[in-house]
């Protein structure tokens, strides 16, 4: 028998109020867990990134921050529509922020993709477009381990148009943006184009 709309926003509802609430791995974490995602089963966009930031934990909004600033420059996104849930998810690999270390960020949290990530995007039906963000989304998200980030990114045709790798857009990662000077020149264009056309369609 096939579920309700009102079912299934009630089962999302519920998710989402679990993993809101979630303190799974409290005792790992610097700071008092704050999960920060944006979700609605409508949205086009998956952007499947990291782990907040401190900046992100304090404000509770996703990549509002440079490195945020630097992606929606790469989508050629306003922020009005990267903070439309109903067009864009943000799912980072870890919800929680999971500190700092002698080189930047740690990881995010081995426990938080295992715990919510499948049963959050077996809801997301209409995806057009996933950007995979970062060496731990990509290693969820791609069977291909073995390749290295740049490795992934420069094979971005293999999944086009439907899945894009994509390094973080940290301003940590300024070398490899100049060491890899193709990926403004040649990703970009075709990603700026393939956004407006999914955002510009409905479903
Ligand atoms: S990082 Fe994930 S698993 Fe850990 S407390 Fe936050 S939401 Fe829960």
């Amino acid at each position: 028998m096939k579920r309700s709309a009102y079912c299934q926003d009630d089962d999302v509802f519920t998710l989402l109020k679990e993993v809101r609430g979630c303190r799974l791995c409290a005792d790992k974490l610097p700071v008092e867990p704050r999960p920060v995602l944006q979700f609605h089963p409508a949205a086009k966009v998956l952007i499947a990134g990291q782990a907040p930031g401190r900046k992100v934990h304090e404000t509770g909004i996703p990549f509002d921050d440079a490195s945020g600033d630097r992606l929606r420059s790469w989508l050629g996104m306003s922020r009005d529509v990267f903070y439309d849930e109903q067009q864009v998810a943000i799912l980072p690999m870890g919800f929680c922020y999971p500190g700092t270390g002698k080189s930047g960020d740690l990881p995010p949290r081995p426990e938080c993709a295992p715990t919510w990530r499948e049963a959050l995007l077996s809801k997301l039906e209409n995806i057009q477009l996933t950007l995979v963000i970062g060496q731990y989304a990509q290693a969820y998200h791609f069977a291909d381990n073995k390749a290295s980030l740049t490795e992934k990114v420069l094979a971005w045709h293999e999944l086009w148009p439907h899945v894009v790798p994509l390094p973080h857009p940290s301003p940590r990662n300024n070398r490899w943006l100049k060491n890899n000077p193709w990926f403004e020149q040649t990703l970009l264009p075709d990603l700026r184009q393939r956004v407006a056309e999914v955002l510009s369609e409905s479903h």
